[in-house]
């Protein structure tokens, strides 16, 4: 089917429209109109080539929401006109023991994600959310509880998930003190579900204007990174640190703010390698992890989560032709906190 969507043709060119083929919908296939697309950083990494992995062109967008159109023969998951949602990962091979153990993101032969990964049924790469309908095996596709709004809910498809998955698999929770650095989309997400676990919530930004926002998203207390003094009383205390930075910054920095056996985890991907100085481990003694969003089961546990406690997005919504300012503005850190493309004006 030939499908509409928004593309980046090389690292400098403007994203711009461009026609895809998405295949008939497959036995245990779901056919989506998408509604909405959340926009991610890791979109504006992929469509500058700034991991140096891009195949061109990419159609980016990975926090996919929309009503389903068609179910293939054997789909029991959904049926027409019900709400959809496809995240970062749309295939893998089902039988290595990554995938048995639900960590489909680790597949040992290659976790097929959303786009820029190779597609098994075309033969050429998959073509993310900026578009106007995808198709996704049954298994790979994601129900949204009914009382989150639609586009507040898209970004839990990739923000929620990465800040969620880490957060629970560090224990995250009452009488922990936890730290989240950056207020962005994945940020601001880990705010709030932090909160939500029951845990102290730290919220550390290099902006300013972001104090007020950080304590009602759920922080009881927000610091200035910038501020070497209001870093340092918090020496030796937390139980962990969720880093969701997408540019250059000095990890030590943080890691000294973790406590005997604290653990600072890796989400964000700045383009090039951050210094690390050994003491900031070894005394006293420290963990560095990292963590890639989170497989499907734990992704339905999330929204599911965040359906219980009423959580979504805080969103600005924009049409398919902002987009390119939305990565300008998004390179400033001035997003509030999520833009989220509203597909329909992709169809106008
Ligand atoms: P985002 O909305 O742009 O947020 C990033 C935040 O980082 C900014 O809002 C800003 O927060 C902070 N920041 C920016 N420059 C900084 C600097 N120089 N020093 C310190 N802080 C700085 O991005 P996002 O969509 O949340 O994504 C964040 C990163 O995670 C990206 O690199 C993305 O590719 C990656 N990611 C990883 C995974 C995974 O599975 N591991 C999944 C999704 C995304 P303040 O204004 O509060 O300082
Ligand atoms: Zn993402
Ligand atoms: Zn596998």
């Amino acid at each position: 089917m030939t499908t509409r969507a928004y593309a980046a043709t090389s690292p400098t060119t403007p994203l711009g429209p461009m026609s895809i083929a998405r295949r008939e919908p497959l036995p245990s296939d779901v056919e989506i109109d998408i509604l909405f697309c959340g926009v991610c950083h890791s979109d504006l990494h992929f469509a500058r080539n700034e991991w140096g992995m891009t195949n061109f062109p990419v159609v980016p967008g990975h926090e996919i929401l929309g009503r389903v159109t068609r179910v293939g023969s054997d789909v029991t998951k959904f049926k027409v006109g019900d709400i959809a949602a496809v995240g970062c990962l749309v295939d893998s091979c089902r039988t290595c023991d990554h995938c048995l153990a639900h960590t489909e993101q680790f597949c040992k032969n290659g976790a097929v994600f959303s786009y820029n990964g190779p597609d098994k049924h075309s033969g050429g790469m998959t073509f993310g959310g900026y578009s106007e309908r995808v198709v996704c095996d049954q298994a790979y596709t994601l129900k949204v509880p009914a009382n989150l709004d639609p586009a507040r809910a898209a970004p839990l498809l990739c923000a929620g998930i990465t800040t969620y998955s880490p957060l629970r698999k560090w224990g995250a929770g009452k009488g922990k003190k936890v730290g989240i650095i950056g207020l962005g989309g994945l940020g601001h997400m880990g705010v709030k579900l932090a909160h939500a676990m029951g845990a102290h919530t730290v919220l550390f930004t290099t902006s300013e204007g972001k104090v007020a926002d950080g304590k009602r998203l759920g922080a009881d207390e927000v610091v200035i990174s910038k501020d070497p003094a209001a870093m340092a009383k918090h020496a030796s205390s937390f139980d962990m640190i969720l880093d969701t930075v997408s540019a250059d910054h000095d990890i030590n920095a943080y890691l000294a703010l973790l406590k005997l056996d604290g653990s600072m985890v890796i989400v964000g991907v700045p383009p090039s390698p951050q210094p690390l100085r050994a003491f900031s481990l070894i005394s006293p003694r420290r963990n560095l992890a990292g963590s890639l969003i989170g497989g499907i089961a734990e992704t339905q546990e999330m929204l599911d989560f965040c359906g219980k406690h009423n959580l979504a997005c805080d969103i600005e919504l924009i049409a398919m032709s902002q987009i390119n300012e939305a990565y300008e503005r998004m390179l400033k850190s001035d997003v509030k906190y999520r833009f989220v493309i509203d597909m329909a004006t992709l169809k106008r």
